[in-house]
């Protein structure tokens, strides 16, 4: 069995505290007449060791004992906020991995992982999913126009628009370049036509400043909602071709499944 020097320290000490209290129980038989005999001079003789060892208990405890548990109670809170910092970094890393850093919101790995989860628990309680997917369009050319900023202020200020219009539970994200998506639950195909067109109104409203230029944009979407039976990705690919129809009938508008 291995002893930490701490506790070794406090071995000693005891073993100082117990010899002491033996001396001064012999210094007291022998003044009182018990079962040390000697008198005075040796009772006096015990009691100067007792306090000798009393001395050498309190400078154990001071210079050995003391520090080495103030340290360690030292150690013990620099390591606690280090662990704790540690853990504060890992919850922005992890948040970091699922979110987009222009627009901040969440990313296509999200987005996945979510469409799983909702199909799964819609699915239990038999309640519709709805999903809609979101492009720019002619986005290139405002890249290629204005610069690669005023594209990503755009990207920004559509995913601004777009958190408005979602509600709480709907999952929103930006799939990749110019491509947003909306996983919308409980909700009916007519309803997720008028927010889909409603969004794309509003997109169509905003203006994005470049100096004096004042830039519009617009949005096409597609839309489908889960037939109870399909998977996330068959789901994804029916509104992905939603959204193709409305690019191929001219852009600017909603098409569902
Ligand atoms: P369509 O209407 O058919 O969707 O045409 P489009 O020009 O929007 O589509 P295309 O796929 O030809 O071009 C998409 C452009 O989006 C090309 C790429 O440079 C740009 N893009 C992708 N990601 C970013 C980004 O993070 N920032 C900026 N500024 N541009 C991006
Ligand atoms: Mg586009
Ligand atoms: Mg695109």
């Amino acid at each position: 069995m291995r002893f930490h020097k701490v506790e070794l320290f406090f071995l000693l000490l005891i073993v100082l505290v117990a010899i002491g209290g033996l001396f001064s129980w012999a210094a007291f038989s022998a003044a009182t007449g018990g079962l040390v005999v000697g008198g005075v001079e040796t009772a006096a003789r015990f009691a100067l060791m007792s306090a000798v060892l009393a001395a050498l208990s309190v400078i154990c405890g001071f210079l050995l004992v003391l520090p080495i548990m103030s340290r360690s109670l030292r150690e013990r809170g620099k390591l606690q906020r280090m662990t704790e910092s540690l853990s504060v970094r890992s919850l922005s890393l992890e948040h970091a991995a699922v979110t987009d850093g222009l627009t901040g919101m969440y990313n296509r790995r999200y987005f996945d992982e979510a469409l799983a989860e909702y199909l799964e628990a819609f699915g239990q309680i038999k309640k519709p999913v709805g999903m809609v997917i979101l492009d720019l369009d002619h986005f290139k050319k405002v890249n290629d126009t204005h610069g690669h900023d005023v594209g990503d202020e755009v990207l920004r200020q559509v995913a601004e628009c777009l958190k408005i219009f979602t509600r709480y539970h709907d999952v929103l994200a930006r799939l990749g370049g110019e491509e947003f998506a909306i996983l919308s639950p409980n909700i009916t195909e007519s309803q997720l036509y008028s927010l889909s067109d409603r969004i794309r109104q509003a997109v169509s409203e905003l203006k994005i400043n470049n100096g004096n230029v004042t830039l519009k944009v617009t949005v096409s979407a597609g839309l489908a909602v889960w037939d109870g039976v399909e998977t996330g990705e068959e789901l994804y690919r029916r509104a992905d071709k939603q959204l193709y129809e409305a690019k191929r009938q001219g852009r600017n508008r909603v098409c569902a499944a």
